[in-house]
């Protein structure tokens, strides 16, 4: 899933990034409130963590904006105002979730996977295929039963492929979601990648779940 973080403070954002990339997350981030705009008006996000006192714009006219256009991601406002009268603004305009600084970075990676579950249709942390099964929030894949080991790479991949089942995915759209803009890749990572999950996925069962769907990419489904 990519996310973007916005927050100016260089440390927390430094970490923020840090912890989030090594939790398997694609993570663009800025320090400024305009340049959120810009990476929110061009980049489809599955998620925004998003400070409210910012230099440009600040993360509450940042919310407004996202919704007045329809730019749906889920958003987590951080803010170190522990008020009540920002709280309810927050989440009358828009926001999913808040987080009062300081925070502990455990909750806050359980309100991303809680702020990210609806728009999959899931109600719990675990995403099911068959017999193949993840665990989003340990980071466990298994098959028929099976622990399946993967790549931080893999793993990206074989969620977005799982959150989308039965929905074909272009080349250019996985890699999208699953690098950020720091990456400049061949363009046949993501064929690379497919090669490597189907080893792993389906090469010892009959039934296959990764099907390429000729000129146009690449789905998950049970049939
Ligand atoms: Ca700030």
């Amino acid at each position: 899933m990519r996310l973007l973080v916005v927050e100016d403070e260089k440390d927390l954002n430094r970490i923020l990034v840090k912890k989030l990339t090594s939790a398997g997350y694609s993570v663009d981030s800025c320090l400024d409130g305009s340049e959120a705009w810009d990476l929110l008006e061009y980049t489809s996000y599955d998620g925004v963590i998003l400070d409210i006192m910012l230099p440009g714009l600040d993360g509450l006219t940042i919310l407004r904006k996202m919704r007045s256009v329809s730019i749906a991601a889920p958003v987590l406002l951080l803010t170190a105002r522990d008020t009540v009268p920002d709280r309810v603004k927050g989440l009358d305009t828009g926001a999913n979730d808040y987080l009062v600084k300081p925070f502990s970075f455990d909750e806050l990676m359980a309100r991303i996977r809680a702020m990210t579950r609806p728009a999959f249709g899931m109600v719990d942390n675990r995403l099911q295929v068959d017999d193949l099964i993840m665990d989003c929030s340990s980071h466990k894949v298994e098959r028929a039963g099976k622990e399946i080991i993967l790549s931080a790479r893999e793993y990206a991949i074989l969620e977005y492929l799982m959150r989308n089942k039965g929905l074909v995915l272009s080349r250019e759209k996985i890699e999208n979601h699953v690098w950020n803009f720091d990456y400049e890749g061949g363009t046949n990572v993501v064929d690379v990648y497919i090669r490597y999950l189907r080893k792993k996925i389906d090469v010892d069962h009959e039934k296959k779940l990764i099907h390429t769907v000729r000129g146009r990419g690449y789905v998950l489904r049970d049939q």
